[in-house]
Parts: C-alpha cells; structure tokens; sequence
C-alpha cells in the first residue's frame, strides 16, 4: 500500500512542479500566472474556435446590419486602440440571438457579444464597460492560464486515477479530487479573472474614453436579469452585488483616468425586444 501513496502524492507535485516552470509575473496586474503555453498556440487556438463558433457554417447567426454592428466595432476598435497591442489581431462580432444576454473574448483579441445584451447595456458607454472587460479577459491571457490550471488538474487526476487503480474507494476519492480541483484550483481563479478583467476593464474603458460610471447600471441591469443566483461560492462569474461594490471602489480611480482621456460619444444603441 506505501508504493501507490507515494505514487498519489508524487506525481501530482511533479505535475505542479512542471507547472511552475511556466510561472510569469503579468505586466497590468503583477500578479503570477500559470502560463504552460505559447503566444503562437494560443492565437491559433483562439482563431480557431472563433471559426468554429461565429464563421461560416457554424450556427451562430452574425447580425450584418450596420445600426447594430457599427457601435459595436467603433466601441470595439476604441478599447483596443487604448489597450494599444498592435500585436493582437482583435475582431468584433454580433450574434443575433435576443435572448442572451452575453459576450466572450478568445486569445489573440477575437470577441464575441450577443444581440441580446444590447438593452442591458443601453449605451455606448455602457458597451464600453462590458467591452473593456472582454478586451481584458485576451490582454491577461485568461484562456492560457486557465487552460495551464486545467492542465494541471488533468496530470493530477490521471496520476492519482493510476495511483488508486485497485483501491476499494477509487470512485469516491476520485470523485472528491475532482471536485477538491474544481472548487480549491479552478474557480477561485476564475472569479480572480472575472474579478481582473472588471477592474482593469473600468480603466481601460475610462481610458478609451467611455464614462466609467456607466458601470454601475449595468451590473444592476444584469443583477435584475438573473433573478435567481446559485451561491457565490460554487459559481463561476461574482455575484452581481458584489461586483457592483467592487466598482464603487474602483470608480474613483477610473473617473480620474477618465478626466484625462479624449472623450467619446455616447448615443443610444438600437432597440432589441427579449423575448419572453
Ligand atoms: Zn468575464
């Protein structure tokens, strides 16, 4: 019995000493990342399900309407030109799709948002506050961290798996290590990156122009529209109160980054009717 505990516990330090190898110190935040792979791969990966999920003969409808994509792109180009990463080959994208109230960003600057969060957002100003996050999400390279973690999960959980093959309990420890993973690992630095991306997202819209008190209407927006919540402990985005809290702190800082920078126009953006 010594051998497969030694085993249970070797390999999973060695899957996160090889981790460590990949270790960086991000240049926004300054805090340490988990960064297993390359630039290149990840811009590959991010084109690639950009494609998948928005290209031709994916389901996705794209909105080519110019009313609609017009904010859209003039927000999406503002933020990027304030992010200033001429390396990073960003792309907008509206899908038609009223009943989502969403948006996404991949590696490499490819974002995606969803017809649907239009009336939440109201505003230009208020696009450029959800804009910003996105934007940030590719800038902290969120996709490769997160990918490196569940990497290393995954070298774990397969060691560990080799480890028990014949213990009584396999299924159960299995099964707890699991969710040890996702619960101790993988969503803490999640809300970390939902958390990141809000914060640097603010002064980034402020930056680009984009009032940052917007903020604020649009977390109560999005608070209202989800209604009833799962704990914050076990979800993966902050609860929305608390992220409402978190930008009146930061807000005054965001304001001052915002009396500097060259002011954009705000308007309307078209109406979308949420089905019901
Ligand atoms: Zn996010």
């Amino acid at each position: 019995m010594k051998c497969p505990t030694l085993l249970f516990l070797a390999l999973p330090l060695a899957a996160a000493f090889a981790g460590l190898l990949g270790c960086q110190s991000n240049e926004v935040t300054g805090r340490e990342q988990l960064l297993l792979f390359s630039d290149a791969r990840m811009v590959e990966l991010g084109q690639a399900a950009y494609a998948e999920m928005t290209g031709p003969g994916s389901p996705a409808r794209i909105v080519t309407d110019p009313a609609f994509i017009r904010p859209l792109e003039e927000v999406g180009q503002a933020i990027a030109r304030a992010a200033n990463r001429p390396d990073f080959a960003w792309e907008f994208r509206l899908i038609d799709d009223p009943a989502t109230a969403n948006a996404w960003a991949l590696p490499g600057g490819k974002i995606a948002f969803y017809t649907g969060i239009y009336p939440i957002l109201q505003d230009r100003n208020g696009m450029a506050i959800v804009m910003g996050h996105e934007v940030m999400h590719a800038l902290l390279q969120h996709g490769n961290e997160r990918m490196s973690q569940a990497t290393v999960g995954e070298l774990a959980r397969v060691a560990a798996d080799a480890a028990l093959r014949d213990a009584r309990y396999r299924g159960e420890i299995l099964g707890a290590l699991g969710l040890g993973a996702q619960v101790g690992v993988l969503l803490p630095y999640s809300r970390r990156h939902e958390s990141e991306a809000d914060e640097q997202g603010l002064y980034l819209a402020a930056r680009a122009g984009f009032d940052p008190d917007a903020a604020i209407g649009v977390w109560e927006r999005m608070a209202a529209l989800s209604g009833e919540r799962p704990p914050e402990f076990l979800s993966t985005h902050p609860d929305p109160r608390r992220r409402i809290e978190d930008m009146r702190r930061w807000l005054p800082r965001a304001r001052e980054i915002y009396a500097q920078s060259v002011r954009q126009p705000n308007a309307p953006l078209p109406a979308v009717a949420r089905p019901r």
